[in-house]
Parts: C-alpha cells; sequence; structure tokens
C-alpha cells in the first residue's frame, strides 16, 4: 500500500538523520601531556600546538568532536586502557611494549633525542658519562633510553632524575640541579629559543610518533588513519 511506502521512505530518512545526529555528535576525550611544544603547550590558558591541530583537523574530517584532558605522560596509557580517554596524542613514541597494550595509527611524526645542559656551562656529550645526574620525563623513551643504554651499562653512575613535566626540567637544568635532559629534538629545540640551555648532542633513535587508542576501539582506529590519509593527501 501507499501509506507503508510512505513510512519506509520516512524511517530511512530519520534513520539517516539520526546517523548523521550520533556522527556528528561524538565527542572523545584526547590525552595529552601539554609541556611538550611544539607539540602541545599551554599558551593563554589553552592547550594548543601540532598535535592539538593535526587531531582537530582529523576529527573535522571524520566528523566527530574533541575534548583535551592534560596529564602526567606516564599516566595517558593507563588512561587508555582504563577507559577515562578514548585518544591519545602527545607525540608519543610507537614501539613494542606500548602497542602491547594500547592500538597506534601510522606514523605522522619522525624524531630523535638530544642531549640538553645548561647555557654556556662548557659541558659536552661527556656529562653522559661517570657521576653526573642525567634528567628525562617520567616514563618517556628519553627516560628508557638512560635507563638501557646508560645505567644499566654502568656509563652513567651519578643518578636519574625523573620529572612530571618538562617546565620543571628545564628551570631544575638552569639551576643547575641536574646536569643533563634528555628528550626529543624538536621538543629540545623549542625549548633553546627561550630557555638558557645548549643542545650538546643528538642520539639518532629514529622514532616514529603515531596516535594511540584503546585496542577494543578498532572502528575509531580506523576512522583516525582514515583522517590521517585524507589530511595526507591533501
Ligand atoms: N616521544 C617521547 C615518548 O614517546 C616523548 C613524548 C613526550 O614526552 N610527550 O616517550
Amino acid at each position: 500500500p501507499k501509506g507503508g511506502k510512505k513510512m519506509k521512505k520516512l524511517l530511512v530518512v530519520s534513520l539517516f538523520v539520526l546517523c548523521i545526529v550520533f556522527a556528528l555528535g561524538k565527542t572523545y576525550k584526547v590525552g595529552t601531556e601539554a609541556t611538550f611544544p611544539p607539540f602541545e603547550y599551554v599558551e593563554n590558558g589553552e592547550i594548543v600546538g601540532f598535535d592539538v591541530d593535526l587531531i582537530k583537523a582529523i576529527a573535522e574530517a571524520e566528523g566527530f568532536d574533541v575534548e583535551f584532558v592534560d596529564m602526567s605522560f606516564d599516566s595517558l596509557i593507563p588512561a587508555l586502557v582504563s577507559g577515562n580517554i578514548d585518544i591519545v596524542i602527545a607525540a608519543m613514541t610507537i614501539n613494542e611494549e606500548r602497542a602491547e597494550v594500547v592500538d597506534f595509527s601510522d606514523p605522522y611524526w619522525t624524531a630523535n633525542q638530544s642531549v640538553v645542559v645548561k647555557g654556556g656551562s662548557g659541558k659536552g656529550l661527556t656529562v653522559l658519562f661517570g657521576d653526573n645526574s642525567i634528567g628525562a620525563q617520567t616514563g618517556t623513551t628519553g627516560d628508557l633510553w638512560i635507563e638501557e643504554e646508560l645505567q644499566n651499562t654502568g656509563i652513567l653512575t651519578g643518578q636519574v632524575k625523573r620529572y612530571e613535566s618538562f617546565v620543571l626540567a628545564f628551570t631544575d637544568l638552569e639551576n643547575e640541579n641536574v646536569d643533563a635532559l634528555v628528550l626529543d629534538e624538536p621538543v629540545a629545540e623549542r625549548y633553546a629559543k627561550d630557555r638558557n640551555v645548549d643542545i650538546v648532542g643528538l642520539i639518532l633513535t629514529n622514532e616514529e610518533y603515531g596516535i594511540a587508542i584503546n585496542k577494543d576501539n578498532k572502528a575509531l582506529l580506523e576512522s583516525i588513519n582514515n583522517g590521517l590519509e585524507k589530511l595526507e593527501d591533501s
């Protein structure tokens, strides 16, 4: 009958509208650690940076919304696994250990590690040897590198200082409370622009950054990779 056809049409149209509303309405919580310029940092009370722009552009391309949550770097993966956040974008290096517990998008950046000392201190790469104190952000690949390559090998006999925030780490470096920091090169370069520090060495770790997603959310992983691809194509 005619009425049935109309009803069917109406149903299809409303389902379609509902799908759009649903797709547009979804807001994902994005975890980051905002002391990592130029990728994520706070400016005028707002979290900004390359990663922020990137995930916003992906969200726009894929039709979802994002909301940022700032936390310590080492709590990002636990928060993702427990479902407190949906996405991590934090200049996070894709490595085996992390990939066992979370999924990573296709890589979007490549970086190495830098060794940074106080400006004008005259310290060089030998700062990594012997009885010096070396700092890194807790749970980062820089932290891991110090432990594996310097501490476990006995090259470094001094202490390793672990920081929650890079702002604090750089202040400690300027105040001579730590002899050197190991961190991602683009970020070291950025801090070196307005802090009294010198970059004295590069460690070629050849790391790739990825966006992390809970392993139970393959649809979101696919959507993020789609968004990345669209952005790269354009
Ligand atoms: N790329 C490094 C890592 O994944 C540092 C990231 C960061 O400190 N935000 O460990």
